[in-house]
């Protein structure tokens, strides 16, 4: 099981978007995927269809009451589930304040799911804050991506989100990676976003080998500027049944299909060394 948090504090960058429709991506490659909104605007709820009224289950009684994930799991396409979030869970930051363990309650939460490899991606979209809720995406993930919208200020502030991860390293999840940067409303043939990439590049490859971010890979995929990806979530729909052809779903599928690549990069790298000829 793939456990990624789609991570920046900014805003606007991409997050939501990218989360459900990479989660509907690899569900569509056949894939058995959980979206997990953990933002109290529940973006990522809605973009699926589900509002989550006062009598759903939410990702907020998951933390806060120990209610368990797979009662608040909603099946919202093949392949697709969603633990849903509304505004109640912007409440959990000051109800945690003083709780001791607050950081490992998702994970806890999800412990039984690794078990049982239950879901083969669980794709959490995280709020744009390095608060509670992130801090419990971090230490419940192993990956992070991040997508980032290549305009002047995109660098800034990445350092001080990779000082998180470094610390939830320390701290609460030793093997939390970030795996992968994600272009994200990219304006090809700028000079900009061609910039940007190559500075993130540099900045890589010149850091240390132990830091998490080492070995993050910018995503070959592009995700192109495109009308539908923002027209999408008001029809409740991920851009692959909103408008499966258009450049977005496009995009996001090759995204998805790099990802895929990555899990067999993995799986061949952790195979035993095949036996040297006697
Ligand atoms: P975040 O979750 O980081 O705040 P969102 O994914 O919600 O960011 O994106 C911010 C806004 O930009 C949303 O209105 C979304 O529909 C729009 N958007 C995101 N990606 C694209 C894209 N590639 N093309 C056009 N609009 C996009
Ligand atoms: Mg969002």
């Amino acid at each position: 099981m793939r456990t990624i948090a789609v991570m920046n504090q900014k805003g606007g960058v991409g997050k939501t978007t990218s989360s459900v429709n990479l989660a509907a991506a690899l569900a569509r490659e056949g894939r058995r995927v959980c979206l997990m909104d953990l933002d109290p605007q529940g973006h990522a709820s809605f973009h699926v269809g589900v509002e989550a009224g006062p009598d759903m289950p939410t990702v907020y009684d998951v933390l806060i009451q120990q209610v368990s994930l797979d009662e608040t799991r909603q099946v919202v396409g093949e392949n697709l589930s969603l633990i849903p979030a509304n505004i109640d869970l912007a409440a959990t930051e000051v109800e945690l304040a003083t709780v001791s363990g607050r950081e490992f309650f998702l994970r806890k939460s999800m412990q039984h799911w690794k078990e049982q490899n239950r879901f083969d991606y669980v794709v959490m979209d995280c709020p744009p804050s390095l608060g509670i809720l992130t801090i419990n995406a971090l230490t419940a993930a192993s990956e992070v991506f991040i997508p980032l919208q290549p305009h002047f200020f995109a660098l800034q502030g990445l350092s001080k989100l990779f000082e998180t991860t470094a610390l939830v390293t320390r701290r609460l999840n030793r093997d939390l990676r970030v795996t992968g940067i994600l272009m994200c409303l990219y304006e090809s043939g700028t000079r900009l976003a061609a910039d940007i990439t190559e500075d993130l590049r540099q900045f890589l490859s010149t850091s240390d080998r132990d830091a998490p971010w080492a070995s993050a890979q910018i995503f070959k995929t592009r995700i192109r500027r495109n009308i539908k990806l923002a027209e999408a979530p008001s029809f409740g729909q991920s851009i692959i049944d909103y408008a499966p052809t258009c450049p977005g779903a496009i995009d996001y599928i090759a995204m998805a299909q790099e990802i895929l690549a990555m899990e067999a990069q993995i799986a061949a790298s952790s195979k035993p060394p095949a036996a040297s000829a006697a």
